[in-house]
């Protein structure tokens, strides 16, 4: 089975209004090791099995092809919530840990 984000459209939205454009685009968008995150406007996303997509405001979407998605985490940790790993159990454990 495909693992597939799961995306949250009110959070999605919620964190463009919050964060803009510059932030997606220089912090999730060309961040993304395989350069499967897009950004496009909500009426040109692919539809299909392996995509993910998710409004993040009335005119553009953030499209993810989930074939191409490494689960580096990246773009969930920066989005969290508004997306987020799918809903099998097959999940990249990526930890991070600092000592204070
Ligand atoms: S988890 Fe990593 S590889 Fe997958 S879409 Fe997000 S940034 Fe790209």
């Amino acid at each position: 089975m495909a693992r597939q984000h799961r995306t949250d459209e009110p959070l999605a939205r919620k964190w463009f209004a919050k964060h803009g454009l510059t932030e997606l685009v220089n912090d999730v968008v060309t961040r993304c090791p395989t350069k499967t995150i897009m950004l496009k406007e909500t009426k040109d996303v692919a539809k299909g099995p392996k995509i993910s997509s998710v409004a993040i405001n009335d005119t553009q979407s953030l499209e993810i092809d989930n074939s191409n998605c490494v689960r580096c985490m990246h773009c969930i940790n920066v989005m969290t919530g508004a997306l987020a790993t799918g809903t099998d159990q097959s999940v990249t454990v990526l930890m991070g840990a600092s000592a204070h």
